[in-house]
């Protein structure tokens, strides 16, 4: 089962949730507000990756899914 990542936008609280690929798109509750109006952000498995020397690097981190491939003047997720 992935883990994903949801950014609520109002605490700016990022969350994780082990869920099925199905449910990847449900509403995900934040655990400050319990809001349901949160953004998932790339999963974990396609966030991180693997260095030449065998360690995993995890990319991103910061930024929501949209920022990770450049920057917020990109993606439509203002911080
Ligand atoms: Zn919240």
């Amino acid at each position: 089962m992935p883990l994903y990542e949801y950014n609520c936008p109002h605490c700016d609280v990022t969350f994780e949730l082990l869920r099925p690929f199905s449910r990847a798109d449900d509403a995900a509750p934040c655990p400050e507000c319990q809001g349901i109006d949160t953004r998932r952000k790339v999963s974990t498995f396609a966030s991180f990756s693997k260095g030449s020397d065998g360690t995993t690097t995890r990319v991103g981190g910061g930024g929501c899914a949209g920022c990770a491939s450049g920057g917020c003047a990109t993606c439509n997720h203002h911080h």
